[in-house]
Order: C-alpha cells, then structure tokens, then sequence
C-alpha cells in the first residue's frame, strides 16, 4: 500500500519526471461525470476535460465497459494484420466526415506529421520537385514533435530546436491577403485549424475559409484543416468545417476522438488517397490497435445514442451567452470568442491568478495564452454546470 501524501507524490513527481510542464499542485484520482476529484477527495468541476478530450464525461459506464471487452478479447496485432475495430472505426469516421481514407496515429501530432508527408507526396508525384512549401498561420498549434513545431506559429516553441524541416511559410488567421501573399509554384498545402485552440481560441473566418478552399481548388493546392481540438462535435458540428459546407483535402484529428486511450487519425479524399501516400510511405506500430479502435468504435456509437451534438448546440449557446453577460459586466474582460463548447475570455492580463484561484474553489480552467481563460468542458456538460462554473468565477473575478 502506497501511503504518501498528495505533497508528497507532488514533490517525488518532480524528481522523477522530466520538468517540461508547470502542473497545477493538486494529483487527480478518480473521475464521476463532469467532476474530478483529486487524492484527499476535494471535488472538482472541471472545464478543461483533460484539454477537450473527455467529451463523455468521467466514469461512462459503456465506453468503460467496451474497453474491458475489448482488453481481454484483443488488445494489439500490429498493421501487418486487419483487425475488425479498426475496419469498422475507419467506417464510421468515413461517415461522418464524408472524407474517404483513414490512417490512425497515436496522438495529435502525429496526425499532422502524416498529414505533412501525404501533402508533400501529393505535389511530389505530380511535379516531381523536392521543394515544395507549405503554408500555415501565426498563432497555430499543431503539436510538439518536429514536423507538427515546424508549421507552429509560435517562435517561442520552436526557437531552441531550429532548423525546422523547412518551407514553411506563415500568414495571418483572417486575413486571406497574407495568404496569397506567401503563395507560390511550389505551395503543396495550406494548413490551418478551423478554430484556433492553444492560439487563443480564434475561429477562422467563414469567408477566410471558403477563399482559402476556393484558391486551393483553382491551385490545386491541398487544404489541410486541424481539427484535434475544434473536432468531435465540439463546436455543435461534428467538424467544425462542416457547418460552412466546404471540405478539406486532409484532415487531423484526435484529443476526444478516443475520449482519453491516445489515439489521432488523418483523413484524406479520395484524390488524395489515391494520389500519395502508399505502401512502404509512412507507418507505426501502435496506429489503429484494437484497443484504440475499440475506444474511437465506442465514443462514435455514444456520441449518437446521447444526442452529444444536439447538447453541444444547446448548452454551448448557453455558455456562450452567459460568456457575453460576464464579458459585459466586467471591465477586465476584453472580448468573448468561440463557437459551441469550445469558449475563450480574453483579457487585458495575465489569467494565472484568477485560474489559480478557481482550482482553489474547486472549478478546473484552463487557459490559451497568458491573457486568454479557455473553456473546453466534457460535451455532456448541462446548464446547470455553466451556472455552477459562472458562481465560481464571478467569485474570483470579484476578489481579484
Ligand atoms: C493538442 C493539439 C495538437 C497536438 O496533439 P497531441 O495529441 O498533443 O500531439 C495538434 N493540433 C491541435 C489543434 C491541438 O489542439
């Protein structure tokens, strides 16, 4: 029996673990709902979702028990083998993305960097050039891993590990001139998140977009759309690009698509599919595992049964209006921003203080960049959770 404290294991985490995040003080334990509770009990509400992964709520009797089937009937072949949850998760991902081929991946990042190869394959087979640029915006996030830092717009994340894999131009959200600026003979993609997450919570444009989709069809340019945070019905839509009725060449996902068992994908159409990437091209091991799979089979059958997108369109419309009201109220607030269950408060400072304060009153926040509170809750949140959340942070917005 284990029995250090939660200062304790905080204090053996440190040495144990690689210092690359500055945790929060608090070790979570258990889950029920839309509440975490951490290892002395305190209870907490809890807007983050583990970073807009836990769609479903902690402790989803089904999805837990789907896994466990799962676990000990067939837990890993390997992508020499067809296994039978991945046939029918790719399925059901063709469905509702109206995308065509499917590649899993284990995490985000990996999704992007395999989106990357197949854009560059694209151009490569039809050009055959090797210099081949790629465009993405200021202020995105693609994931940590080189290819994914390298189309990043964020200096500070990739300054120490230059050079990036090159070619990589960048242009401003919302501003489609900036776009066609950094066009040239050799741009094979341009890659984007249809609402910018860790950038601050900023949705693209619709009109950005559909001149974005338009240039790329008359280019024949790959439109590449990030959908690991905006994705999964978080903004009422399955995919955030699907409530302007356009579609992207490629597509990543991943962050709910699993609901917490690591899992990512890319999508591509069928021109894309059958014009790049192929055998011998790109792989991994882990990459649509029957566990993995079982996990995406799961999610997608909850995310219909329990009506999720249908919540997400009520309850998202609720937060957001009650995000108004705070917004108007108080002066620190700068501006509300976000579609659905995917909400941001940006203020004129730093968050830190009043994230910190909130944790301490039992309400889990997030934020994206230093200024801006981020609300990304499990999409099976009711109204009654927004007005529990509001009544905290009216709570430290008044003290701070
Ligand atoms: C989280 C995130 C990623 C990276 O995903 P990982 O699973 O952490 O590698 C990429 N793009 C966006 C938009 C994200 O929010």
């Amino acid at each position: 029996m284990e029995t250090r404290s939660m200062g304790q294991y905080i204090e053996d985490a440190e040495k144990a673990l690689l210092h690359t995040y500055n945790r929060y003080q608090i070790v979570l334990d258990k889950g029920e709902g839309v509440y975490l509770y951490d290892m002395e009990g305190k209870k907490y509400l809890d807007f983050c979702a583990g970073i807009a992964v836990f769609a479903l709520g902690y402790h989803n009797e089904r999805y837990n028990n789907a896994l466990k089937a799962q676990i000990d009937k067939l837990i890993h072949t390997s992508n020499y083998y067809y296994n039978v949850p991945a046939i029918t998760a790719a399925e059901k991902l063709k469905k509702i993305s109206g995308m065509d081929r499917v590649f899993f991946t284990n995490s985000g990042a990996e999704a992007v960097e395999g989106a990357i190869k197949a854009a560059r394959k694209y151009a490569y087979l039809k050009d055959g050039r090797k210099d081949h640029e790629i465009i993405a915006m200021e202020h995105s996030f693609h994931g940590r891993t080189m290819g994914a830092l390298s189309v990043t717009g964020n200096p500070k994340y990739r300054e120490a590990f230059e050079p990036m894999i090159g070619n990589i131009r960048f242009a401003q959200m919302n501003d489609f001139g900036s776009v066609l600026a950094n066009v040239t003979e050799r741009t094979c993609g341009i890659i984007l998140e249809t609402v910018q997450g860790e950038g601050g919570i900023l949705p693209a444009e619709e009109e950005f977009l559909q001149k974005i989709a338009a240039l790329c069809r008359e280019k024949d340019i790959l439109l590449i759309l990030d959908e690991i945070q905006c994705g999964m019905g978080r903004t009422g839509s399955m995919f955030a690009w699907q409530r302007y009725g356009l579609k992207p060449d490629i597509m990543a996902c991943a962050k709910a698509l699993g609901c917490g068992v690591p899992v990512g994908a890319f999508l591509l159409t069928e021109k894309v599919g059958a014009n790049s990437l192929t055998s011998g091209d790109h792989g991994t091991t882990y990459g649509g595992n029957p566990l993995a799979a079982a996990a995406i089979n799961i999610v997608l059958d909850l995310f219909e049964e329990n009506h999720i997108i249908d919540n997400v369109k009520e309850t998202g419309a609720y937060l957001e209006e009650k995000l108004e009201e705070l917004a108007a109220e108080y002066d620190c607030i700068k501006e509300r921003r976000g579609i659905g269950l995917m909400q941001g408060l940006v203020f004129g400072r730093p968050v830190g203080d009043i994230i910190a304060k909130a944790l301490q009153r039992g309400l889990i926040l997030i934020n994206a960049g230093t200024e801006i509170i981020r609300f990304v809750p499990p999409l099976v949140i009711g109204k009654e959770h927004v007005d529990e959340m509001l009544a905290i942070l009216r709570s430290c917005l008044d003290e701070a």
